[in-house]
């Protein structure tokens, strides 16, 4: 895996044309975890999912659309065509330098215009293949036997704390708080997280344990991954297929 840490000077010459973009944000995630949770699970994510696709690894995006947690302080947010704009910024460096295959690496669920970018990305670059991956979601189903309330967790529960017990113990302060909601997620779009869950906890955070945090952290790693190289290469195929046809009309 080449990483920003240490192959600055050799990037450029490497076979590596796979880049990863880690996105997260800087919230509050109740009172038992770190405001830096998204960024810290975005970076280590990354940095699992790049060294099985031999991957280059930017450092997380610290800061996200957090404007549902608007009233907790602490919690920052950028506008939502800032975030677009900064990633596709990172984007077109990369594929100036002969990157043709990005990852925008999604652990934020409010980041949503990330889905626009790389829309964009991929309509205005057809020689390159933009992916958009947001690891809890493509590993929700494997999760289910690990983490008891994965299909109904929003933030700062079962699974968030789980793997900050895993991945940062040092962080997590005593068991954090249970809160289910009795609105659906999508109130997110019409009210602040505050008045749906005064805690900030969307789940069952006392359910965390450090075990299910390592068993988590491997399936969400192992899934993403799999799931990235599943993708590029049904990509690959569609391309080579219309080849052909497009000779064919010419
Ligand atoms: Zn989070």
């Amino acid at each position: 895996m080449a990483s920003y840490k240490n192959t600055y000077k050799n990037v450029e010459e490497s076979q590596v044309d796979t880049a990863i973009i880690p996105v997260g944000a800087t919230e509050q995630h109740g009172p038992h975890l770190p405001l830096g949770v998204d960024w810290m699970l975005a970076n280590a994510v990354a940095q699992g999912v790049g060294e099985k696709l031999n991957a280059y690894v930017l450092p997380a995006m610290p800061f996200g659309a957090s404007q549902a947690h608007k009233g907790f302080r602490g919690s920052v947010w950028i506008d939502h065509n800032t975030l677009a704009a900064v990633v596709k910024d990172l984007a077109h460096c990369l594929m100036e330098q002969g990157f043709r295959r990005i990852v925008i690496m999604n652990m934020h669920g409010g980041n949503i215009v990330l889905k626009v970018a790389v829309r964009e990305l991929n309509f205005n670059h057809p020689d390159c293949r933009v992916l958009l991956v947001f690891p809890q979601a493509v590993a929700t189903k494997d999760l289910v036997g690990v983490i008891d309330n994965i299909t109904v967790e929003g933030h700062a529960g079962e699974f968030e704390t789980s793997m900050m017990l895993h991945l940062h113990p040092d962080l997590v302060q005593g068991p954090g708080p249970d809160c289910l909601p009795d609105v659906p997620p999508d109130f997110l779009d019409y009210l602040p997280m505050q008045l749906a869950t005064p805690t900030g906890v969307w789940g069952r955070a006392s359910f965390a344990s450090t075990d299910k945090g390592e068993r988590a952290f491997k399936i969400v790693v192992d899934k993403t991954a799999a799931m990235i190289a599943a993708s590029f290469q049904r990509l690959d195929e569609i391309a080579q297929k219309q080849k052909p046809g497009i000779h064919e009309r010419h």
